[in-house]
């Protein structure tokens, strides 16, 4: 394999499925050690022995990131095997569609809580470790964080919330040489939309991804590969990724 990301060591929240899987194994292959975080962890043992196989280093990590803890530990599980962290992808998200009229409210707590509030603590927690390293933040936000689209209130507001936190990141750490990146795909075929609980507009996600050729996990992980694996000089800060099909 290749070896742009020799010696670095990288975080993958929401590594069990998707667009994480997908980036935890593109950034292996790169040369990174992974660690990769998720609830799931039969999954993760699947992904680990993937990366492995492959002759790449993982660290599975059970992890809720939207509890305090489980996030403290997950960054002190990382260093306490590797002693630094250069690279943290905030890809850990769920996607739960509806009309504002129809809204359920846990839908929308649960959407603030892992979106935006759960990738903003992941980021406090790890900071100390990315300035040390003269790291990288990749913040997994949505074309749904630049366009708001009817239908997808929720759901804008937490990815709208994303793009604002990680410019103000990028101003706060730029001069430690601390990299922050956005990155908005259009639609993506993974697990994503399994969970929307609003029948309507389930069915109106399922009926788009029936019609049209949409992304895979891996053509975002390209992507994400591409922003870590520059120069320290070049800090790639949006990347907007949609499929050909998606007006
Ligand atoms: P998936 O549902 O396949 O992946 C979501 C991941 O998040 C899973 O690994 C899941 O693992 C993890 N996750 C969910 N809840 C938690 C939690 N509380 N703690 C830790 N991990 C959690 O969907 P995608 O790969 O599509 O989504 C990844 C990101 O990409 C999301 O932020 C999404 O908003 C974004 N995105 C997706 C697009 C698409 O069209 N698919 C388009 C634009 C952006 P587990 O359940 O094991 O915890």
């Amino acid at each position: 394999g290749s070896s742009a990301l020799a010696g670095k060591v990288a975080l993958v929240t929401g590594a069990s499925s998707g667009i994480g899987e997908a980036t935890a194994l593109a950034l292996a292959a790169g040369g990174a050690r992974v660690a990769i975080a998720a609830r799931r962890a039969d999954r993760l043992e699947a992904l680990a022995a993937d990366i492995e196989k492959a002759g790449g280093a993982a660290l599975r990590i059970e992890a809720d990131v939207t509890r305090a803890k489980d996030v403290t530990d997950m960054v002190d599980k990382v260093i306490a095997e590797w002693d630094q962290l250069d690279i943290l992808v905030n890809n850990a998200g769920i996607m739960l569609l509806s009309p504002t009229a129809d809204a359920v409210l846990d839908d929308w707590r649960r959407m603030v809580e892992l979106n935006l509030l759960a990738l903003m603590g992941v980021t406090k927690a790890a900071l100390p470790h990315l300035k040390a390293a003269k790291g990288h933040v990749v913040n997994v936000s949505s074309i749904a964080g630049r366009v708001a689209n009817p239908g997808a209130s929720g759901y804008a507001a937490t990815k709208f919330g994303v793009v604002g936190f990680s410019e103000a990141l990028r101003r706060e750490v730029y001069a430690d040489k601390v990299r922050v990146t956005v990155i908005e795909p259009g639609l993506v075929r993974t697990e994503l939309g399994g969970h929307i609980t609003n029948a309507a507009s389930k069915a109106g996600l399922d009926q788009r991804l029936a019609t049209m050729e949409a992304l895979t996990a891996e053509d975002v992980a390209a992507a994400i590969l591409y922003a870590v694996s520059q120069p320290p000089r070049v800090n790639v800060n949006e990347i907007v990724i949609r499929p050909t099909d998606q007006e």
